[in-house]
């Protein structure tokens, strides 16, 4: 092993909420100074990952796996999922295993330029359950990984499998192989979860690709083995394979400048943070709905009312309501009761935000109390490490379990609504967040639960001498499980 750096190869399914957490991996693993890593996507996402990759990662090579859309009916420039319609993203993953023919030419073409020395691993997204096979035809050593919390994984993966809504006809139910995921409501499904019957074009890709799972070395999660043991303990269950909880892997603030996928700032993070070292300790609501969820324009109007009538602090990151167009100019004034910006600018209580807003900055600031949040997994996390508590409005995907998981299991969240239907009233948003920010006992509660969490994750990231955090130690058992087996194919080759 000494001396020759051994290559891990990542493939990202090609949407910018799949390749950012595949980036903040491959820093991860950069980071140790011992590898050399090739990510790869298609040419188009290839040529926006070259113009925003951080010099200092020399070690990261870009390489591109041919793709043509047009020879699908796609458009030219469909490569990405996330800002085209959702047919296209559809189409996109339905496309995916097509990419296998091109994915043994590259593997074959890395092993030749190394002289016929094989990469240590790939490590493929979730949807991409086809690499494993095409790896071990190789040799090599496969794990999945995903941006996802375990249990929010586990229940996605448990639900598309078996639709156990389906044929019950109740609104309430229990997973047939997950029972410890406790009872679900029929509220708390995808919209194409909810309409799934099988035969529809996302079953019929999920239940191609969740199975091949099973074909892998391995499950690389994006959480914290303390924080959560269900949705680890059922992957071990039922794939039979190592499970890694390695996270939070998120990316530094500097990355994260660099790699905002072309957002810009609706506010500056110093005007941010001006505003917000005005604000007593612990005293204000953030409220943000992710990179891409926004909500409904009737639940918009009762979210202010609801921030009108409590007097709290807050910020507020604003975009045109469910059916406007969120890429369109917009004045916000349309959608929110009349008077409101200049009432909260005057009282100096709120801060509203058009479209995006530095994040990590705001929830890492002393002055923030609470997150209202949809509950995507990053913003879970970065609410986490900076011990802020928060008030679920899940949107989509598997959001609405991750919200579960923090309220049921580990009591750092209060549910307000969930997705773009609810019927959400401002008095009972105002309820939700006084007892979060209130100084009650279950808001008590929930904040000090909060910042023990804090305390779990720093403790699972630390690597210091004498002490090594469990997501430390799961990185390092990965690492050396796939050096383990390349040891007993070089051997088997001898
Ligand atoms: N984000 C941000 N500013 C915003 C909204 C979102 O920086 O105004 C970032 C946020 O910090 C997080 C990511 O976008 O890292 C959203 O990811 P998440 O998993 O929470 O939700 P998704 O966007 O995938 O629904």
């Amino acid at each position: 092993m000494e001396g020759k750096r051994e290559t891990i190869i990542l493939f990202p399914f090609m949407a910018q909420g799949h390749i950012t957490p595949f980036l903040a991996l491959s820093f991860r693993i950069a980071e140790k100074g011992s590898y050399n890593i090739i990510l790869v996507n298609t040419p188009l996402n290839i040529k926006k990952l070259r113009s925003s990759l951080p010099p200092k990662y020399s070690s990261i090579r870009l390489l591109e796996i041919p793709f043509d859309g047009t020879q699908h009916g796609l458009p030219p420039d469909a490569e990405t999922a996330d800002i085209l319609p959702y047919y296209v993203g559809l189409r996109l993953l339905e496309l995916s295993p097509s990419l296998e023919p091109a994915f043994r030419a590259l593997l074959s073409d890395v092993i030749r330029e190394q002289g016929g020395l094989r990469p240590l691993c790939v490590v493929a997204d979730f949807f991409f359950g086809w690499t494993a096979a095409v790896a071990r035809e190789f040799g090599i050593f496969h794990a999945i990984f995903s941006g996802a919390g375990a249990f929010g994984l586990a229940c996605f993966y448990s639900m598309w499998l078996s639709l156990p809504h389906r044929d019950s006809g109740e609104v309430e139910f229990t997973l047939p192989d997950f029972p410890e995921a406790g009872i679900f409501h029929v509220s708390q499904l995808s919209p194409s979860l909810a309409v799934a019957d099988g035969a529809d074009r996302f079953s019929v890709f999920q239940r191609k690709n969740l199975p091949t799972w099973a074909d892998s070395n391995g499950l690389l999660l994006n959480t914290i083995a303390e924080l959560e043991n269900n949705g680890l303990v059922y992957f071990r269950r039922k794939l039979n394979v190592p499970v890694w909880a390695i996270g939070p892997i998120l990316l530094s603030e500097d990355d994260r400048a660099r790699i905002r996928a072309g957002k810009e700032f609706g506010i500056s993070p110093e005007e941010c943070t001006k505003w917000l070292d005005k604000k007593p300790e612990s005293s204000v609501l953030y409220i943000s709905f992710g990179s891409q969820s926004t909500i409904s324009a009737t639940q918009m109007m009762q979210l202010a009312k609801a921030l009108d009538s409590t007097d709290r602090n807050f910020i507020w990151v604003i975009r045109p309501p469910l059916g406007f167009d969120p890429a369109a100019d917009f004045s916000p004034e349309e959608w929110l009761p009349e008077g409101f910006i200049e009432r909260v600018k005057v009282n100096e209580t709120g801060l509203i935000v058009l479209n995006w807003a530095p994040q990590v900055e705001i929830l890492a600031h002393s002055s923030i109390a609470a997150f209202l949040s949809h509950c995507g997994w990053n913003s879970v996390l970065e609410s986490l490490c900076n011990g802020v508590a928060l008030i679920g409005w899940p949107m989509a995907a598997e959001q609405f379990f991750n919200a579960k998981l923090l309220g049921e299991e580990v009591g750092v969240c209060v549910e307000v609504a969930r997705g773009t239907n609810f019927e959400v009233r401002w008095s009972d948003i105002v309820e939700k967040i006084e007892m979060v920010m209130g100084e009650n006992e279950k808001g008590k509660e929930i904040r000090r639960k909060a910042m023990e969490v804090k305390e779990i994750i720093r403790n699972a990231g630390r690597d210091e001498e004498g002490y090594k955090g469990s997501s430390v130690i799961a990185m390092e058992e990965f690492l050396k499980a796939a050096e383990m087996m390349k040891e007993r194919a070089e051997i088997g080759r001898l």
